[in-house]
This record gives C-alpha cells, structure tokens and sequence, in this order.
C-alpha cells in the first residue's frame, strides 16, 4: 500500500483513538469497574448502567484500533490476518481499523 493511503488512515485511527480515549475519560469509573464481571442490571443508577454500557463497547473499538496501529508501525497494515491477503480499500475507507479482508469476513 501507498505510504500516502497508509498515512491518512494512520492520522482518521489516531483520532478515532483519541476521541474514544476523552469518551472513556468523561465516564466515571467506580472502583468496582471490572472487565466482564459488572452485572449492569445490579446497579441502581440506570445513568451508570449507561455509562458503563458505552465504555464496554469503546473499550473493544480502542484494542482495535490499537492493532490496526500496530499493524502500521509493523508495516503489515492492510493486510489480511487470517488469509495474509490485501484488505481492499472500500472496506478500508469504510473501517479502517478492519483485520480481515472481505473473503475472511464473509466466512466468520
Ligand atoms: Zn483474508
């Protein structure tokens, strides 16, 4: 891939991880806040249980883009992780922090 495209995905995943990063900032996190153990629904506070259903789908969104990230530093951004094949641009444009090429993605 052109280092051209590669920058300009780099520079949309950069500030995609930034805005998820003051998104997770804003949510208060209770001391309790665990990975998969919080029971929402034992909460009393509906708010929490809202804030704590953003973080968890943030949070997932983040490690992606902090492997697409890595595939860039690594010079394999592009690259499909299960067939090794290109990840077409479209699917690139549309998610740049895409793992897998359109072929694997069907399959999974
Ligand atoms: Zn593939």
């Amino acid at each position: 891939m052109e280092n051209q495209l590669i920058e300009k995905f780099k520079k949309r995943l950069e500030k995609a991880k930034r805005e998820i990063e003051s998104n997770l900032k804003i949510l208060k996190k209770p001391p309790e806040f665990g990975e998969d153990t919080v029971d929402a629904e034992s909460f009393e506070s509906q708010e929490f249980a809202n804030q704590l259903s953003v973080a968890q789908t943030l949070k997932p969104e983040l490690e992606e883009i902090d492997a697409a990230l890595l595939k860039i530093s690594k010079n394999q951004y592009g690259v499909c992780e299960k067939c090794g094949g290109d990840i077409s641009l479209e699917i690139l444009e549309v998610a740049p922090e895409s793992r897998l090429c359109k072929n694997c993605k069907r399959q999974k």
